[in-house]
């Protein structure tokens, strides 16, 4: 056991911190407030090898490990805690790999090497709009008719439609599909790459929206209307109605680097209070003199420290995993799990306390630590499974299939 990280995890660390100061922090607020556009921070991320981390080098990867991946949402987290730039980067690392991991070669050759050049998006389109939790029922149907596939239904929720319409090259969605009977549930899922726009060309059959968000507002997220919107036979991942396995082992990755990135905020806005606390002076003494607000200071960080542990883990389990060593995708599954479930409801828990520290000013704008909070609320309430979603499946783990 060894809780250090290598030279080289040390020295990318720095980098990634380096590199978020400099090109992140001084436009997180403008990017919340839509007067920067992550589009003009795509390029940057890729010059640094971020866009794409994991991925091999013959597509334009970095061929760097999930640990490596984790420590990087940590930093660009702590540079941009509303967490925009954070939910690309992350995105970006998880989805790609599934599709290095399940496409044709063909269209791997083709959409890879542009997503690492930051001019192709992948992004997930799961969740519909009786509920997104419940993968094994979802409706979108793709039917084979004259050698394309047609989806039809709606996705209500997905990250990413507006910044793959406006890159260069385009992108795609790995989108849930059922290839048969309801009654098969997960057994007639299929996960295709649903291209919104190729090679500069729009896709037809499909109309999309973006929604007004409360927070992270840097990235959008919208729906996508399906109306016989075709996909090429060579863009399934898989099998066709053995999805429901990638897409789960695309959540399990991701899940991690979530909680990688909860951590990047967390630390931020307690680092903000910790600041104040020192210097806001109520009835005669700074009120980090006073225990209920030092001793939750302390409880804080402690948690913080525990969520840390448990997020490296979880990308050390993964990184074992895809090296073939003796770690199964449960493993996985349990401790991304785990990592989400603690980090973000640490980074909750913070923002709250933080908020109430700051007091009054916490309610505008001027204090950003709400903006942060905001952030974080998007992986409390949803994205990558809601949180008793996470219950679920730690508790099927270790309990047993009976747990509903
Ligand atoms: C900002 C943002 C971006 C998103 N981006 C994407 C995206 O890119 N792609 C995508 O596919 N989706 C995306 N989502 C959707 C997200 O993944 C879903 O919100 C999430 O999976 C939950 O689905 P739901 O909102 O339909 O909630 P539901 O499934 O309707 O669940 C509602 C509530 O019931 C609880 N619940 C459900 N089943 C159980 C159970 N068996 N036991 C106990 N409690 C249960 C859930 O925990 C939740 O609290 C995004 C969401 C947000 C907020």
């Amino acid at each position: 056991m060894d809780f250090d990280l290598t030279k080289e995890e040390a020295l990318f660390r720095d980098s990634v911190r380096e590199f978020g100061e400099r090109y992140i922090k001084p436009h997180w607020v403008d990017l919340d407030e839509g007067k920067y556009s992550l589009l003009d921070l795509i390029p940057r991320l890729a010059e640094q090898g971020l866009i794409g981390l994991t991925l091999s080098s013959k597509y334009g990867g970095s061929e760097g490990s999930f640990l490596m991946a984790a420590i990087a949402a940590e930093e660009l987290a702590y540079a941009d805690p509303s967490l925009a730039v954070p939910v690309y980067f992350l995105l970006e690392i998880a989805w790609p790999f599934i599709v290095q991991r399940y496409a044709k070669d063909s269209v791997k050759e083709e959409v890879l090497p542009r997503l690492t050049k930051g001019e192709a998006w992948i992004g997930i389109a799961s969740t519909e709009p009786q509920g997104g939790s419940d993968v094994g029922n979802e409706r979108t149907e793709a039917k084979l008719v004259n050698g394309k596939w047609l989806l039809t239904g709606e996705k209500n929720m997905a990250t990413g439609i507006s910044i793959a319409l406006r890159l260069p090259y385009g992108g795609g969605f790995v989108t849930i599909t059922r290839t048969g009977p309801m009654e098969a549930r997960h057994r007639a899922i299929t996960t295709m790459l649903f291209m919104v726009k190729r090679n500069g060309v729009v896709n037809t059959g499909f109309e999309t929206g973006d929604y007004e968000e409360w927070g992270r507002r840097g990235i959008p997220t919208g729906y996508l209307r399906l109306n016989g919107a075709p996909v090429d036979p060579d863009f399934i991942l898989g099998e066709v109605n053995n999805g429901f396995k990638i897409a789960m082992e695309g959540f399990d990755v991701a899940r991690t680097l979530i909680g990688a990135a909860a951590l990047g905020t967390a630390r931020w806005m307690l680092e903000q209070g910790r600041e104040w606390i020192r210097s806001r002076v109520v009835f005669g003494k700074s009120i980090s003199s006073y225990q209920s607000i030092s001793f939750k200071y302390a409880e804080l960080s402690t948690r913080l420290e525990a969520a840390r542990l448990m997020v490296y883990r979880a990308a050390w389990l993964a990184d074992k995993f895809y090296r073939g060593e003796s770690v199964s995708i449960l493993d996985i599954a349990n401790a991304g799990a785990m990592a989400k479930m603690l980090a973000v409801e640490l980074a909750i828990d913070v923002g709250l306390e933080v908020m109430k520290w700051f007091g009054g000013v916490s309610y505008f704008k001027e204090t950003p630590v709400t903006r942060a909070f905001l952030g974080a609320l998007s992986y409390y309430v949803g994205a990558e499974g809601a949180q008793n979603i996470l219950r679920l499946i730690v508790a099927r783990n270790l309990i047993g299939r009976e747990v509903e």
